[in-house]
């Protein structure tokens, strides 16, 4: 009986385990949070968030055309969604620094180490990054206490591996957590993963709209 236990539990764990997104979700607070919102008035005026780039290479510099021909789709995906919110890539530069995408979601020391002298304030802070597996992207969030997070520092982060870039619907994937969203298993939809994307259902856009209204406001013009 045991072993049958250990054996369901086993199968959950690897089941729940995204290997390309590794983004904590919502916990049971923050999806108290979260519905909340949902009988929250929220006024009408379109949202635009500025996105500062950072082009993190090692050795060999990317050519700026092909990661901006990337950027520009994953950009383009991310403003298709909805009318009332927008990202506007504000600047972009390369950063020469040893990081790949594994170490820095598991260490906030080495995220820090390449971030802290670069985050712009007041912008969403996109880092392209290296990665040595699948992982394609990864954004640093609360699981709730969403109201702490113009107190905190780092948490406009988002990462994003050259694979996940040129996929075009990482970025809006790693945004959909940023605005409180947590996995699906339904495929196209933008928060599930191994399949092609394309969509956001209506609770999920009412999700981001208002968490973005709510919790974010404190970054958008
Ligand atoms: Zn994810």
């Amino acid at each position: 009986m045991k072993k049958i236990l250990s054996l369901v539990i086993m199968i959950g764990f690897f089941c729940g385990c995204n290997p390309d997104c590794v983004t904590k979700m919502p916990n049971k607070e923050g999806n108290r949070q979260i519905s909340e919102l949902f009988t929250t008035d929220i006024d009408d005026a379109e949202m635009v968030f500025n996105v500062s780039v950072f082009v993190v290479y090692h050795r060999t510099k990317p050519a700026m055309s092909e990661v901006s021909r990337d950027l520009d789709k994953s950009v383009a995906e991310a403003n298709s969604f909805s009318d009332k919110i927008k990202f506007k890539v504000v600047s972009s530069k390369y950063v020469k620094h040893n990081a790949i995408l594994a170490n820095i979601r598991q260490s906030k020391k080495k995220e820090d180490d390449l971030c802290t002298a670069n985050d712009v304030e007041g912008n969403i802070n996109l880092y392209i990054v290296r990665t040595d597996n699948d992982l394609e992207g990864y954004t640093p969030v609360l699981q709730n206490n969403f109201e702490e997070y113009p107190t905190l520092d780092g948490m406009e982060r988002v990462f994003v591996s050259y694979g996940g870039l040129s996929d075009g619907a990482v970025f809006i994937h790693e945004l959909g957590h940023f605005f409180g969203l947590g996995h699906t298993n339904e495929c196209r939809n933008y928060m599930s993963y191994n399949c092609y994307r394309d969509t956001f259902d209506a609770n999920q856009r009412t999700t981001i709209l208002k968490f973005a209204k709510v919790y974010r406001s404190y970054l958008h013009q």
